[in-house]
């Protein structure tokens, strides 16, 4: 989504006054750097609400972000996400400079698998397709015949050929997208720390104690606590349901960060929930933004043939998507 940062309005709105007073005049230093480079600032929706709404251009989903990375005219993409958000940005926009504010920034998704296990599972299964989460490598998506996103995986899926479908790295999404589509998904036994920790039990108690509560949970959660919700979809579909349902109280089953960021999309919703927040995505701040662009640090570079091939496997997502 196109945003017009910064928004003060929000972020007086959310954030105590010392934390606002330290964070507005790195905010104006940002915005004033990345206009006179010619960067455009892509911000996941699990980041800090200073970076969401003090100096993303956009905000959104991998999927949103990487169709933005792909057509952005801008000389510099700078992301504040994690590693293989940024890593996808340069594999769909090579001739671009791409910068991470922190190296670190990684997923327990994407350090769940290696090439030689994505080779195993062909070896074992052979003619199945192979569809990769984006939360994988370059190197991951590389070995893979089509990615996806939260957003599409079940249209990619059902996109194939064939009764069986390999999917990694991601178990709880593979399987909740297998009993969506009623194919045969085979899986690898990867889990985000974030989404795994979410049970059915705790919905339930919420459900006891808010009656009504409208519950949309991530499909990185376990398959018992997608049955559990009423809504279940990427980050930015999230929002979308919300505003169209409009419940008076919500709860969200993902990380920490996104009701706040998303308060003032929806002002009418009271949201209760869990607080589980991504150590990775929480790396990112204002301070490593600032470094980044004032010290280029951290160019992110994708071999060849890896990035070609991680390439194909992205373009025919977003294809089935189109
Ligand atoms: S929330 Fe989960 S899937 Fe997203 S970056 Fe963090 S560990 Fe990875």
């Amino acid at each position: 989504m196109n945003v017009q940062t910064p928004n003060y309005a929000a972020l007086r709105a959310l954030l105590p006054e010392p934390e606002f007073a330290l964070a507005r005049p790195l905010i104006e230093e940002i915005n004033a750097l990345k206009r006179e480079r010619d960067v455009v600032i892509l911000v996941h929706n699990y980041q800090i609400p200073s970076i969401y709404h003090g100096i993303a251009d956009y905000t959104g989903d991998s999927l949103g972000l990487s169709v933005e990375a792909a057509k952005t005219r801008a000389a510099t993409i700078l992301f504040c996400g994690v590693h293989f958000m940024a890593e996808t940005a340069k594999i769909v926009s090579p001739e671009k400079q791409v910068l991470i504010p922190d190296l670190e920034a990684g997923c327990s998704l994407s350090e769940s698998i290696t090439p030689d296990d994505v080779r195993t599972l062909r070896a074992l299964h052979p003619g199945v397709p192979v569809v990769c989460y984006v939360n994988t490598e370059a190197d991951i998506k590389a070995e893979s015949d089509v990615c996806c996103t939260s957003a599409n995986a079940a249209k990619v899926v059902r996109s194939l050929p064939g009764r069986q479908v390999i999917f990694i790295p991601d178990a709880y999404l593979g399987q909740n997208v297998g009993r969506e589509t009623g194919k045969e998904v085979i899986v690898h036994d990867g889990r985000c720390i974030v989404h795994q920790e979410f049970t059915a039990e705790q919905i339930a108690a919420y459900r006891a104690q808010f009656p009504g509560i409208y519950v949309v949970a991530h499909p990185e959660c376990h398959p018992s606590v997608v049955a559990a919700a009423d809504f279940t979809g990427s980050t930015s579909q999230m929002v979308a349901a919300l505003q169209r349902i409009r419940p008076g109280k919500a709860m969200l089953i993902t990380e920490c960060s996104m009701a706040a960021n998303i308060q003032l999309e929806v002002k009418h919703i009271d949201f209760d929930m869990p607080c589980t927040l991504c150590p990775h995505m929480k790396r990112i701040t204002l301070e490593k933004v600032l470094r980044s662009l004032q010290d280029d640090v951290y160019e992110v570079e994708v071999p060849e043939p890896t990035r070609s091939r991680a390439a194909a496997a992205i373009h025919r997502m977003l294809e089935i998507g189109a």
